[in-house]
Parts: C-alpha cells; sequence; structure tokens
C-alpha cells in the first residue's frame, strides 16, 4: 500500500491533492484541524474516485499532537510507511507591518513555517531507511515575490522556501525529493474575501486558477515520473509572477 499524507486535506487546495492521490492509488491520510465534517466530505470524494484513506486530525502547530497522532497511526500498521508527504496546512492573517500583532506574525508562521520541520522531521527517517520519499510544500507566489499586507505569511512561504532547497540537497542521494509548489491566486476558502474582480486584472490569464490546477502539479511531483526533479519550486498561477 502506498501511503501519503496531506495537512490541511479537509477544504480547497489540501482536498484537490488529496482526491488526485487517491486517483494515483495512494492511501490517503487526510489531516485536518478543527473541520471534521469538511475531512470527512474529502474522505468521501477520495472514496468516489474508488480510492481510499482515512482521517487523521491533528494541529500542525504543535509538535506533540503531530506526533502522538501519527505515531499512534504508525503503530496501529506495522511495516507501514508514509511515502509522500503534503505540507499544505496553511493560514493567513494579513495586516501592514506598522498594525501587525504580534500574534498574527506568530500564528502565520507557526501554521506555515514551523509546521514543515514538525511534520517533516518526524516521516523523514522513514523515508530515508525505504530509500524512497516526496516531500511536497505548498508555498505561494507570496513567498518568492512578498505581497503588501503579508509581511508575516510572506516570510513563512520564503521561509519553506529555503527549507526546501536546502533539505532536498541533505537528501537527495538517498532518493528522497524535496520540492514547492507556488501557487497564485486560487479559488478556495482562503481568497473568498479578497476582490477577485479587481485582482483577476493583473493576472495574464484573467481568472483565479482552481485547486485541481494546483493538485496536478503535486500530483505529477508525487509520481515516478518526477524521480529526478528536486529543490524546485513550481509556480501555478496563471502568469502573474515567473
Ligand atoms: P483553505 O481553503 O483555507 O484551507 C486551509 C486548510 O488548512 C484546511 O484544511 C485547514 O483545516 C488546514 N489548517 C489550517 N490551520 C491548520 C492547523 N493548525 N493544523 C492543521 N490544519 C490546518 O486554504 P487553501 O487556499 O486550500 O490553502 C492551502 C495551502 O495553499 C496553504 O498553505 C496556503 O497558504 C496555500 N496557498 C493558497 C493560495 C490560494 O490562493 N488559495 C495561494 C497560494 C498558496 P480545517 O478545515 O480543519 O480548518
Amino acid at each position: 500500500m502506498k501511503i501519503a499524507l496531506v495537512t490541511g486535506g479537509s477544504r480547497g487546495i489540501g482536498r484537490a491533492i488529496s482526491v488526485r492521490l487517491a486517483e494515483m492509488g495512494f492511501f490517503v491520510l487526510i489531516n485536518y484541524h478543527t473541520n471534521h465534517q469538511e475531512a470527512s466530505v474529502t474522505l468521501q470524494q477520495v472514496r468516489e474516485k474508488g480510492g481510499d484513506g482515512e482521517l487523521i486530525q491533528f494541529d500542525v502547530t504543535s509538535q506533540d499532537e503531530i506526533e502522538k497522532a501519527l505515531g499512534k497511526w504508525l503503530a496501529a500498521h506495522e511495516g507501514a510507511y508514509i511515502q509522500v508527504l503534503v505540507n499544505n496546512a496553511g493560514i493567513r492573517k494579513d495586516a501592514l507591518v506598522m498594525w501587525m500583532k504580534n500574534d498574527e506574525w506568530h500564528d502565520v508562521l507557526n501554521t506555515n513555517l514551523h509546521s514543515f520541520l514538525y511534520v517533516t522531521r518526524f516521516l523523514l527517517k522513514d523515508m530515508i531507511i525505504n530509500k524512497m520519499g516526496r516531500i511536497i510544500n505548498v508555498v505561494s507566489l507570496s513567498g518568492l515575490k512578498g505581497l503588501p499586507g503579508q509581511a508575516n505569511y510572506s516570510a513563512a512561504k520564503a521561509g519553506v522556501i529555503g527549507a526546501t532547497k536546502a533539505l532536498a540537497q541533505e537528501i537527495a542521494k538517498k532518493k528522497v525529493t524535496v520540492n514547492a509548489v507556488a501557487p497564485g491566486f486560487i479559488q478556495t476558502d482562503m481568497t473568498k474575501d479578497l476582490d477577485e474582480a479587481q485582482l483577476k486584472t493583473m493576472i495574464p490569464m484573467g481568472r483565479f486558477g482552481s485547486p485541481e490546477e494546483v493538485a496536478a502539479v503535486v500530483g505529477f511531483l508525487a509520481s515516478d515520473e518526477a524521480s529526478y526533479i528536486t529543490g524546485a519550486v513550481i509556480n501555478v498561477n496563471g502568469g502573474l509572477y515567473t
């Protein structure tokens, strides 16, 4: 059984990634934070595609919760190891730096950046022992370009991009690849409050992307065909920034 873990799989991009990986034959561990109902919808969609999976609840900011939940699952499934990890869970709390509260900074860094260390480090050993692994980090245009009002989010995503490149070199010889996918504006709950009509005038393709368009790239990076790609950041942004 090929097993993949998708953090933040209950909604948006994480849901589309879970469905895509299920279509590719992975048993998908669908992580969520609080939204059990939406996570169940993801699992239902995974099953509708003929795949299977399981919900796994933990807060990606809590090393303790991560290690307990994943440790328990692995202990109950002897011999199983998670060969694909998609670090997708994320939040944004926009504010201009002048007005940014410490909490807004720390919450965004904890969820988008520190989670990378906690989840990845826990699963890395098994990937290295098995000499097969795919780590795919969902970053953002904001982490490449910097977006005003998002210093916290840009810093967190830029941090994950740096970590992606560093870890890729640390473990390249072990046949574990580490890549990042950088979406632009994608239609999900995260972008619901944005002025889509105004923003899409800046996008060469003239529209927001769909979660499935991001999931297709993640699926490719998780596949055997992507075996010689590591340390890469792939933009999925309608031409907004290349
Ligand atoms: P979304 O629709 O708001 O979904 C966020 C997901 O993250 C949910 O599944 C949520 O779980 C989970 N999550 C949030 N905090 C968590 C925590 N502490 N522990 C575990 N899970 C947590 O967001 P999205 O648009 O799909 O974004 C997915 C990723 O793409 C994020 O990393 C985001 O930064 C990135 N991204 C998005 C866009 C865009 O335009 N949408 C652009 C660039 C990058 P619950 O349902 O349980 O709350």
